[in-house]
């Protein structure tokens, strides 16, 4: 996909925020800190239009971001920061839930896991979760040049044994530091918003 222009819009609150133009959407789900908005910039060649690192799983928001006049990128907070309280763990839980579930525009969720560690507990519990509910979903696993490429098959496997990743579900590799996994991704995603 070429990308002529990306712009940030709006983080949502709540349903009544969400964008009304039907466009495809695609979902960004993974722990604070793995990656996903350094992805968003990669697959637009933007340095900054999605913030890196602002205080993890502090606000409870949908970021969403337009691409072209294509799709919408829509950011989750992210899961599993352990400042986050009870409570503020179950309102997001019940958000992102109700986005899963009920959002019609929504057409793939990445899943986004750090290839240098085994999936945690709510990576498992998430992906588990979207296949349930049958969501179409990508796993992502960020910052693969942070491992020797000698060691990478391992730690792909790894990835996809602990979390049950079935052959021929979708696992792409990815590096925003070098771009790796961007044009195969890019693929992937044109397969669902054209549906
Ligand atoms: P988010 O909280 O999921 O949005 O994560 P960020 O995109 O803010 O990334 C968290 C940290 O990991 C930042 O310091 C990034 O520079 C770094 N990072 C993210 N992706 C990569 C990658 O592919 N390679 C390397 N080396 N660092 C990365």
């Amino acid at each position: 996909m070429k990308v002529t222009k990306a712009e940030f819009i709006i983080s949502a609150v709540g349903p009544s925020q969400f964008p009304v133009d039907a466009l495809p959407e695609i979902a960004l789900a993974g722990r604070s800190n793995v990656g996903k908005s350094s992805l968003i910039n990669r697959m637009i060649n933007r340095k900054n239009l999605a913030r890196t690192s602002s205080t993890p799983g502090k606000t409870q928001q949908l970021n969403y971001y337009r691409i072209n006049d294509d799709l919408y990128f829509v950011d989750f907070p992210g899961y599993g920061y352990a400042k986050v309280s009870k409570t503020s763990r179950k309102a997001w839980g019940q958000m992102i839930e109700s986005y899963l579930l009920e959002r019609e525009e929504l057409k793939l969720v990445l899943q986004m896991v750090d290839l240098r560690h085994p999936p945690s507990k709510d990576d498992i519990m998430m992906y588990d979760w979207l296949r349930h509910n049958g969501l179409p979903v990508c796993v992502v696993g960020t910052k693969a040049d942070k491992i020797p490429k000698t060691r990478r098959e391992k730690h792909y496997k790894v990835i996809k044994q602990e979390l049950g990743i079935l052959p021929g579900g979708l696992f792409i590799p990815f590096s925003s530091e070098e771009g790796m996994g961007k044009e195969e991704l890019w693929s992937v995603i044109s397969g669902y918003i054209e549906n």
